[in-house]
């Protein structure tokens, strides 16, 4: 098909996109279309030519094409507008039109595509709505001198400037530079373009419209020409005064953190996944370096058996889960492979943006070790035999040992809370107890031997120590007591005692020896016929005596009396106490006569004799010798029988058998 030609000019050859078009009736018949337009619209002019606009655009009718072609068809006049082309209910396109009547009546239209301008410019007002909007203040500065400003986005206004403060040159870019960061800056933004680098950061200070200061930081883009000349500066802007004082803040409270962990004995440590922070106190405590502690991950310092528990709940607080706050007694291997225990309290906190643990923990093996031992003393004093009492400084039980509740057969809530009267007997007067109290309570030990009553009523013995324990103040704050109980040892003794041969009270034979003296008499007799007389005498009425005027007097009436009787008495004579107030007088070579004679001046003696006690002594006697076949119980059976008769015959008396 032949294409039509304008003014002779083929239109085929022109560069300009050229449309005819003809009316007909009651729409246009696409007429021609050149080569560039069928480039433009993508199009071969064989499938278009022809057609009615209707059938290429069905809506063409309300189309600003259509309504334009129309004019232009009825004026005459020519006419310049825009179409924006759609498809799918889209934009797709941006036309220029310029629509003139022809001769012929056809209308031709050359028109320009704009899409990629109209694109561009769509973009660059998004651009400049997103800076306008943004919180980066875009500033283009030239190189002269004062750094005019050749663009600045609208946002400036958050400065408190307007843009045409810049553009009149009202204020160039050093203008609002602090006046103590202005030098810096130009230094390094002349180093910055000499190194040919092309971007770079700085932060330094502006000095807003209202005279305030805005810390900055601004990334600069240099741009050059080809030859590398510096066409201008491109900085984009971003005020960072609010981070600038929470990093300042923080790097505070940092500093602080660190002055305070770097300095405390209690061990301190951030952890993530592995120790991120570690203080001295740590170091030392574990024995690995801050080093090898930044690669260990936390939970493998701790007991293989307790590795899980610690790594499970590791894991939740570096997802950020919070616990309730407690310490906890732990057990850690310290480098040295030793086990060490420590009082651990941890919690979940932010570090450097992620999630963390933060510990505090106190080397506690020590103590450990110290609350181990006084366990097994504690131990070893429950498990003793030896009785161990506590009483405050008043006297007031608050511990007993197992071998004390045993020994006194109280129950542990019979002792505690009462004072150690619970187990005093009466056999010690307050004289004693006095004195006992007075030693201790002026800070001394005492030792001594207690005779304590058990719960069952029965006497101990127990040789007491009784050591004050004292505060710092060297106030008495305590009194413990240790004590063994003797009673064996003491019935020994006086067994001991009994088995020796005098009587301790009254110095003559006890009745122990007395035995031994008619064994030795009987036997004598049996062997050579040396025949010996007993008498036996018991203190009449003794009771009276006692009851009257008391024990003591007792004693010493018992003393003078057998006093008297051994200097009325042979050499050869043995006189034993055989019981409390009953004696025995063993006397060789004697018949009954002399028996009774020596009885009677005996006898006589006493009763003449003034004891120094208000009351009148008199003495029975029974009598007896040596008969054939005798035996010890026979001779002691017949004495004693006599000395029933004397009793029985009115006292102070004397009977043979
Ligand atoms: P009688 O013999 O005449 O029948 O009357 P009695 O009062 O002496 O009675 P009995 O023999 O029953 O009492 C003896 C008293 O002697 C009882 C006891 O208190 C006292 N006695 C025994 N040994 C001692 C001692 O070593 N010292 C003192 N002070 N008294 C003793
Ligand atoms: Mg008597
Ligand atoms: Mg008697």
């Amino acid at each position: 098909m032949k294409s039509s030609s304008l003014y002779e000019v083929p239109i085929d050859s022109l560069i300009i996109n050229i449309a005819i078009y003809k009316w007909d009736s009651n729409d246009f018949i696409i007429v021609d279309l050149n080569i560039s337009a069928q480039k433009t619209e993508n199009v071969n002019k064989e499938v278009i030519i022809g057609k009615y606009l209707c059938n290429i655009f069905p809506d063409v009718k309300k189309s600003c094409l259509y309504n334009a072609l129309k004019r232009v068809h009825e004026t005459g006049n020519e006419e310049r507008f825009d179409i924006n082309l759609y498809e799918n209910n889209r934009i797709k396109g941006w036309r220029k039109y310029e629509a003139i009547k022809l001769k012929n009546g056809n209308i031709m239209t050359i028109y320009q595509d704009f899409t990629k301008e109209k694109e561009l410019e769509e973009i660059l007002n998004r651009v400049n709505n997103f800076i306008d909007n943004s919180q980066t203040i875009v500033f283009i500065w030239s190189p002269k001198s004062s750094w005019p400003v050749e663009y600045v986005s609208n946002n400036i206004s958050d400065f408190g400037y307007s843009k045409d403060d810049f553009l009149s040159l009202k204020f160039t870019y050093k203008d609002i530079i602090h006046k103590d960061d202005l030098q810096n800056v130009i230094n390094e933004v002349k180093e910055y373009t000499k190194n040919k680098n092309d971007k770079f950061i700085q932060v330094y200070r502006i000095i807003t419209a209202d005279g305030s200061i805005r810390w900055v930081d601004d990334r600069t883009t240099i741009e050059r020409d080809s030859d590398g000349n510096v066409i201008n500066y491109l900085g984009t802007i971003i005020d960072i005064t609010e981070q600038k004082e929470i990093e300042d803040k923080l790097k505070e409270s940092e500093e602080q953190f660190r002055a305070i962990a770097e300095n405390s004995l209690m061990g301190i440590f951030i952890y993530q996944d592995t120790f991120v922070y570690v203080n001295p106190a740590i170091t030392e405590m574990i024995g690995y370096s801050a080093d090898e502690l930044y690669k260990i991950k936390p939970w493998k310092l701790t007991e293989e058996k307790t590795q899980a528990s610690f790594k499970s709940i590791i894991n939740r607080r570096l997802s950020g889960e919070k616990f309730p706050k407690a310490w906890n007694d732990i057990k850690f291997i310290a480098k040295d492979g030793k086990p060490k225990h420590a009082r651990l309290m941890t919690e979940t906190i932010k570090y450097k943006g992620r999630f963390a643990g933060l510990g505090t923990i106190v080397d506690i093996t020590d103590i450990k070790n110290t609350e181990y031992k006084l366990k097994m003393l504690a131990q070893a004093i429950e498990q003793t035999d030896e009785m161990m009492l506590i009483t405050d400084k008043d006297g007031i039980i608050t511990y007993v040992n197992d071998a004390y509740i045993i020994n006194s057969g109280y129950k542990h809530s019979e002792l505690i809370g009462n004072t150690p009267r619970v187990v005093k007997s009466d056999m010690q007067d307050d004289k004693f107890y006095k004195k006992l109290w007075r030693t201790i309570s002026s800070g001394s030990t005492y030792t001594n031997i207690l005779i304590n009553r058990r719960k069952n009523k029965e006497l101990y013995h127990e040789e007491i120590t009784i050591t004050p324990v004292f505060d710092e103040d060297k106030n008495i704050i305590s009194y413990v007591a240790t004590a063994k109980d003797i009673s064996l040892r003491v019935e020994m003794e006086e067994e001991l005692n009994k088995r020796a041969n005098i009587d301790s009270l009254t110095g003559i034979y006890n009745r122990y020896r007395g035995n031994e003296i008619i064994d030795i008499q009987l036997d004598k007799y049996h062997r050579y016929n040396t025949n010996f007389a007993i008498l036996m005498f018991d203190i009449d009425y003794f009771k009276n005596i006692n009851d009257t005027f008391g024990h003591d007097v007792g004693d010493l009436v018992l003393k003078k009396l057998t006093k008297l009787i051994s200097m009325h008495m042979r050499k050869s004579d043995s006189l034993i106490r055989w019981g409390g107030e009953e004696f025995i007088i063993v006397s060789e070579h004697l018949n009954e006569n002399k028996a009774i004679n020596l009885a009677q001046k005996l006898r006589k003696m006493i009763a003449s004799y003034e004891f120094e006690i208000d009351s009148d002594l008199t003495v029975s006697f029974g009598a007896t010798v040596t008969k054939p076949n005798d035996t010890k119980k026979n001779l002691l059976k017949r004495v004693d029988d006599a000395l029933y008769q004397a009793k029985d015959s009115g006292r102070n008396c004397v009977k043979f058998l």
